[in-house]
């Protein structure tokens, strides 16, 4: 053999299952409760710039300073950009079939965007900039599919 073909990588596919628990800090912990007890959608106000960040953060991201003050914003809001999923690339781990469309919302109130799927509507009719709204289940588990999808308004 040669050295070439002794370091030569040899691949071996494989598939891990990783059960976890994973903490999102008091903030985070208030969001979850919020969305599985009152179908509430709440955001953290910075003190200082007024930024509101959904979901929750502990660090405005602008002015670095330490946020607690926790604000409710509107279940409705604006699509400011999405993609649509056609590849299945792991079903188990998948949160729809596809085809299926994930966008970013600004929700009314708050000054970030959420990332969450899309329902009851066309794939093709899909705009940025088009009004939406949160569709919660019925019953809910305190993460963040409580929120089934948002719909157009
Ligand atoms: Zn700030």
């Amino acid at each position: 053999m040669t050295s070439e073909e002794i370091t030569a990588p040899h691949m071996v596919p494989g598939r891990l299952y990783v059960p976890y628990f994973n903490y999102y800090g008091a903030p985070g912990s208030e969001f979850y409760r919020q969305l599985r007890d009152n179908k509430k959608i709440m955001g953290i106000k910075c003190p200082q710039c007024k930024k509101v960040y959904v979901p929750p953060r502990s660090v405005c991201a602008a002015c670095f300073n330490n946020l607690s003050e926790l604000v409710e914003v509107s279940s409705k809001g604006t699509l400011l950009t999405y993609t649509v999923i056609h590849y299945t690339y792991s079903p188990s781990y998948q949160p729809a079939d596809v085809p299926y469309a994930c966008g970013i919302i600004q929700l009314d109130g708050a000054d970030t965007g959420l990332c969450h799927l899309l329902g009851e509507v066309d794939l093709d009719k899909i705009t940025i900039g088009m009004q939406i709204e949160a569709v919660f289940k019925d019953e809910r588990k305190g993460n963040i599919l409580d929120i089934k999808y948002f719909r157009p308004v």
